[in-house]
């Protein structure tokens, strides 16, 4: 018997849920199929990518937020991992080769995914992100609404321990309207969902 409040055939065939962290390194050559430039109002005229779910979702999340009178901007999406290598080493050497943990580690990010995207205000633009950004009335917005839209925030503050990654509270990440509303509903991040559904999957198959 079934009982889990989110289908089997979601959780088996899902391609958004995909974890990506220190413990779930994706592939060096995982580029997702179906990337596609975002529509929405963006930092910059850079043009930014995500999976075409997400930047659908994302596309009705910023529709839905300016008819609340709150205007988002797409500040980085998609990064495919030779970026992330890029950075990751950069970052290394600015740092006499230490890993501080402000860059994450090739294959750990979920922007890799395609999934995943940095949003932010008017006022956040070209200034360095900070937590402060839960405080304003977008970030605000953001926290209520995202779970509506198939978004959860990928890194929250009571989880550090888990994602180890600090609180970005601008970090959405697509996972889909089913899994985001019960992952807000049981405050669960991302890496906690994964061990739950993981482990119900194993017992209904075994
Ligand atoms: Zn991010």
């Amino acid at each position: 018997m079934w009982n889990y409040p989110i289908p089997y055939e979601l959780l088996k065939s899902s391609e958004y849920i995909v974890l990506a962290n220190k413990d779930h390194l994706l592939d060096s050559d995982y580029i997702p199929q179906d990337l596609v430039k975002l529509t929405v109002r963006k930092i910059s005229s850079d043009p930014i990518q995500m999976r075409q779910a997400a930047s659908d979702a994302l596309t009705t999340l910023f529709d839905a937020a300016k008819e609340d009178g709150i205007y988002l901007y797409a500040h980085s999406g998609y990064r495919s991992y030779r970026t992330q290598n890029t950075m990751y080493y950069n970052r290394l050497k600015k740092n006499n080769g230490k890993d501080d943990g402000v860059v994450a580690y090739p294959g750990s990010s979920d922007h890799q995914t395609g999934l995943g995207i940095d949003v932010i205000n008017k006022s956040g633009i070209g200034k360095k992100f900070t937590s402060a950004f839960a405080n304003t009335k977008e970030g605000k917005w953001i926290a209520e609404h995202c779970w509506d839209y198939g978004f959860i925030i990928r890194y929250q503050k009571d989880k550090e321990d888990l994602t180890q990654i600090i609180y970005e509270p601008w970090h959405l990440r697509y996972v889909g309207v089913e899994v985001s509303r019960y992952i807000h509903q049981m405050n669960y991040c991302l890496e906690e969902f994964t061990d739950e559904w993981q482990r119900v999957v194993y017992e209904y198959e075994h």
